[in-house]
């Protein structure tokens, strides 16, 4: 079986196909695996560029989660808060990958055979088989089943051949969002790790290194713009929306003149779920074709595993 996309949706579903005894082999466009669950090592320095921390609603993702506790693949990250006490604003626990959010994924890539720098650009169907196409124009397959694991607006071009169920992807909406990595030589942020909402520019601003496991000498700073002004400057140079991101950080919070040591921004074009799809997943059992993301579901990793699960599950019951 083959699966497209290698982040927390496409992992989740290889685990539940490989632990029903199938072969199952991974197609991943980029070096690395964890799509927007990362982490970005710039240097000597690392940064959770995408997802900030997880949170579980479902006992099944719970159950990962202790899971993953248990073996140190992740901690409980208890961020001074607004409220000044540590921990104190959270709803339910947050949760991070130790020593980066990238760790949440890798468990689930054991027994899988992934391979990455493969963008699959089309799939096809002969003989009741499935073949991917890369952008070297070379193929990989037959598979019995594809599950498609990448963004809506990115499935919605892979699913071609099966119309009706790219169709019904039009209403997913997916926002981009600007992420900047930051370091400062000096402590410089004031007392909270976390800040939300800070302006019509900035989303969010958390200090990288108060996760546990993480070590850097100063300051790791990691900076999220709103979807709205992402949107506007998405085809901005990266430079330039560092230095804007970054002055607008100063200003909000005030802080005293710093240059970073080092400034880094990433846009993730297809990054926080705005209208989800409002279903677990979609799978054709007379295509033998699925696709997943936490598009499908809402806009959390959680909403990743769950999709994913999920479509392993479906793709196992139609094949038995
Ligand atoms: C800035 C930001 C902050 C976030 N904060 C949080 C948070 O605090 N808490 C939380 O729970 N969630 C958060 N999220 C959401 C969370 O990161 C996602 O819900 C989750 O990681 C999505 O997983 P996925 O597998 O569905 O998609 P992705 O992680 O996007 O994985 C899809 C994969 O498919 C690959 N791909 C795409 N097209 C192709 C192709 N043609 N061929 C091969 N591979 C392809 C991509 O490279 C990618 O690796 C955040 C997201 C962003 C962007």
């Amino acid at each position: 079986m083959a699966v497209v996309g290698a982040g927390l949706a496409g992992l989740s579903c290889a685990r539940v196909l490989r632990r029903s005894g199938a072969y199952v082999e991974m197609f991943e466009q980029d070096r690395i695996i964890g799509g927007r669950m990362a982490t970005a090592r710039i240097g000597s320095v690392s940064y959770d560029h995408g997802a900030q921390y997880l949170t579980a609603r479902s006992a099944q993702f719970k159950a990962y989660l202790d899971e993953l506790n248990a073996t140190g693949y992740v901690s409980r990250w208890k961020p001074h808060s607004a409220a000044g006490i540590d921990g104190s604003g959270q709803m339910m626990p947050w949760y991070v990958g130790t020593p980066g959010m990238s760790s949440i994924v890798r468990p689930l890539a054991e027994g899988v055979r992934i391979h990455t720098g493969r963008r699959v650009h089309t799939i096809t169907r002969v003989d009741r088989a499935w073949y991917l196409w890369f952008d070297d124009e070379t193929k990989a397959g037959p598979f019995a089943a594809v599950a498609i694991t990448v963004p809506a607006p990115q499935a919605q071009l892979l699913l071609g051949p099966v119309a009706d169920i790219g169709e019904s992807l039009r209403r997913v909406r997916i926002l981009p969002c600007w992420a900047l990595m930051v370091r400062l030589d000096q402590r410089s942020l004031p007392d909270q790790d976390v800040f939300s909402d800070m302006s019509d520019v900035i989303r969010w601003i958390s200090r990288n290194n108060s996760k546990p496991g993480r070590t850097a000498r100063g300051e790791t700073i990691v900076v999220h713009a709103s979807p709205k002004w992402s949107r506007e400057v998405e085809d901005q140079e990266p430079e330039i929306v560092a230095e804007e991101m970054w002055s607008e950080v100063c200003h909000v919070l005030a802080l005293p003149p710093v240059r970073p040591s080092q400034m880094t921004a990433h846009l993730w074009r297809y990054g926080l779920v705005d209208q989800s799809l409002g279903e677990s997943f979609i799978y054709s059992s007379q295509h033998n074709v699925g696709i997943a993301g936490d598009w499908c579901l809402g806009r959390l990793g959680e909403h990743a595993f769950e999709s994913g699960s999920a479509l392993g599950r479906a793709i196992v019951a139609s094949l038995d």
